[in-house]
């Protein structure tokens, strides 16, 4: 086994930490307070590379391969402290350009990653319903076949990019007597009648990441605008599922090595009873904690990239790595808080506000609970 980058990787993880320190964490207080979204960052993502990692180079994209887009998004999460801004770069990359890559037709793949990959559009999808959550296949989105086109009604929840999406990848059921073979998705453009957002979503943590609800209503869809095939939302979910609980908590091990290293910094400098708060062993006994978490972490989302790159469809190594990570980042954010104080605890410090962004990932791309569910599952429970 070899666990080192190699020389390009390295040299594209340096290039990438520079470029987030300088460039995206301004005013950043301030936007989560206002829940402001950085178009600006978001931009500067694009031209920098980041949303086309994954992306052949034939659609404008880099075509690295999952490890390289691993370690890049670690260096993102390094440098870059916009956690809402990386969750909705995570969404656009995972839930509308991985499916269109493995599901698309190729005029599918030519009208739309180039625009995806530039920047230029943003993309969403929208699985999540007020009464279909973790069940997400319990839909009740329908579609209903016209000629050559499906009328869509339903309303979507949660939908991360939505106030901003140029292209929305809605799910809906042709035939529930099938279910959950009659889920389907649909490529859906901003502007196409019958499609609107609605109620923005106002949010614990990511607050720079969009969110709203998203409505359906008589909403005609082009026959050739169906992802896949008709009862094929199965399949375009579960891969954008598999890509995105391996490599969205990426960016969390960048976060996790910072707040170590901030820790570390603080525990040396902070001086109570006469001498450092790190000579107490309460307080070094965290910052062992938060090094052997972040460890673990690495090497379980290394691993589950390492197979998906293998062509292997790593369900158990996928669920461990999403529920270990996510709760690792969380208790990191608590270690980070406590080490600091009461200083911790205040705003201008940012890791009250990475807690909060952090306590979401044990909720989205499936719960703790779910990702349990499933390892458990493979154990025949
Ligand atoms: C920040 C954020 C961004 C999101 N972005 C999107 C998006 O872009 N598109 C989209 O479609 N959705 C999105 N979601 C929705 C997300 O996928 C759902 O919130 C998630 O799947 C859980 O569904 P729910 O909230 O309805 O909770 P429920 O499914 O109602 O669950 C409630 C509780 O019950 C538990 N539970 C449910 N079923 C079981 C079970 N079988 N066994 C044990 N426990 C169970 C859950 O773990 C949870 O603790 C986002 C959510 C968040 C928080």
């Amino acid at each position: 086994m070899d666990f080192s980058w190699n020389d390009e990787q390295a040299a594209l993880r340096r290039e990438i930490t520079r470029f987030a320190q300088k460039e995206l964490n301004d005013n950043l207080i301030e936007r989560d307070r206002c829940e402001e979204f950085s178009w600006d960052g978001w931009k500067k993502c694009a031209q920098m590379g980041i949303q086309g990692l994954p992306v052949p180079e034939e659609y404008g994209g880099s075509g690295a391969d999952i490890l390289t887009t691993v370690a890049a998004l670690e260096a993102l999460g390094y440098g870059c402290r916009d956690n809402g801004l990386i969750f909705s770069i995570n969404a656009h990359m995972w839930t509308t350009e991985i499916p269109l890559m493995a599901f698309g037709t190729e005029e599918q793949k030519r009208k739309y990653l180039p625009k995806l990959v530039s920047g230029e559009w943003i993309g969403l999808h929208a699985m999540t319903e007020p009464l279909a959550g973790s069940d997400a296949y319990s839909l009740r989105t329908r579609a209903e076949r016209k000629g050559d086109r499906y009328i869509l009604n339903g309303s979507k929840t949660f939908i991360t990019n939505a106030q901003h999406a140029n292209l929305f990848i809605i799910f809906a059921n042709v035939d529930p007597s099938h279910n959950p073979n009659g889920v389907t998705a649909f490529l859906v453009e901003k502007g196409t009648p019958g499609l609107s957002v609605g109620n923005k979503l106002h949010k614990m943590g990511l607050r720079t990441s969009p969110m709203a609800e998203v409505v359906v209503q008589d909403c005609e869809v082009p026959v050739e605008n169906i992802l896949g095939k008709e009862g094929g939302g199965q399949a375009s979910f579960t891969t954008s599922m598999e890509w995105e609980r391996t490599c969205i908590l990426a960016s969390h091990l960048g976060m996790m090595q910072r707040q170590l290293e901030n820790a570390v910094k603080y525990a040396r400098e902070r001086n109570q009873f006469g001498q450092p708060i790190g000579k107490f062993s309460a307080i070094s006994n965290k910052i062992a904690d938060m090094e052997v978490r972040l460890e673990t972490a690495r090497l379980v989302l290394y691993k589950a990239a390492w197979l998906k790159s293998q062509g292997r469809h790593p369900l158990k190594e996928v669920s461990v790595a999403k529920l270990y990570v996510s709760e690792a980042a969380v208790q990191s954010c608590l270690d980070a808080i406590q080490i600091l104080g009461g200083y911790g605890y205040m705003t201008e410090y940012e890791v009250e506000r990475e807690l909060r962004d952090a306590i979401s990932s044990k909720i989205y791309s499936g719960t703790s609970e779910i990702q349990r569910v499933i390892i458990a599952g493979l154990h025949g429970l």
